[in-house]
């Protein structure tokens, strides 16, 4: 058996809440050993101290940055640029499903040779079929509007980054191949973005609010 298990969550929970609370090493060390003793400990039994000084680096490290962290979230003057910020790029994605892409769905009646998708749209009752490369075009030519109403220099260097950090695979492919590959996962992204109006990631203007 492995001498020196990986912590638990539960494990680790345990350790940081008597370290938190002032206990010394022995004391853990001790608690360990009481709660063996009464059949109730939930994780291996430590001996070694070092495994509880190792707990109290990590401890001390990601208090640190925590720290910092919950500061920064609770900033109100930084928590409105936050939200102004993620309003914005919420708009971006918003642009970029202009001409009926909010409402495309795959088609799944569409046999060989026939159009992979339907645009929802009131004035034809069974939407209007479109082709995968159609959705391509017509999200190309959104971005052309997104460059328009918000600068090719935000797009690029605010907008992408926050999107490829929502999906990966663009930073391996590139934009322009992702949107003619995978134009309806492009879709589907950006509906939920839109309807979130949180953006993981980080880009020039927000790096600092993290
Ligand atoms: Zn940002």
């Amino acid at each position: 058996m492995d001498k020196n298990p990986k912590p638990t969550p539960e494990e680790l929970r345990f350790v940081y809440q008597m370290i938190l609370n002032g206990y010394g090493d022995t004391d853990i060390l001790n608690e360990y050993a009481h709660l063996y003793d009464m059949g109730q400990l939930k994780f291996p039994y430590r001996v070694d101290d070092r495994f509880i000084k190792d707990r109290r680096k990590e401890l001390q490290a990601a208090s640190e940055v925590l720290e910092e962290h919950v500061k920064k979230k609770a900033d109100p003057v930084i928590s409105k640029r936050r939200d102004e910020h993620f309003e914005r790029l919420a708009k971006v994605a918003d642009t970029l499903l202009d001409n009926n892409l909010h409402t495309v769905v795959p088609n799944t009646e569409s046999s060989a040779g026939e159009p992979q998708y339907l645009v929802e749209v009131d004035w034809v009752s069974s939407g209007y079929p479109l082709e995968k490369s159609q959705l391509t075009m017509i999200l190309q030519k959104n971005i052309g509007k997104a460059y328009n109403l918000f600068e090719p220099m935000y797009f690029h260097k605010n907008f992408l980054p926050h999107l490829r950090a929502e999906i990966p695979i663009i930073n391996i492919k590139g934009i322009w191949d992702f949107i003619e590959e995978q134009p309806y996962e492009l879709i589907e992204n950006l509906r939920i973005l839109v309807e979130r109006k949180t953006f993981k990631g980080t880009c020039p203007i927000c790096e600092d609010w993290q």
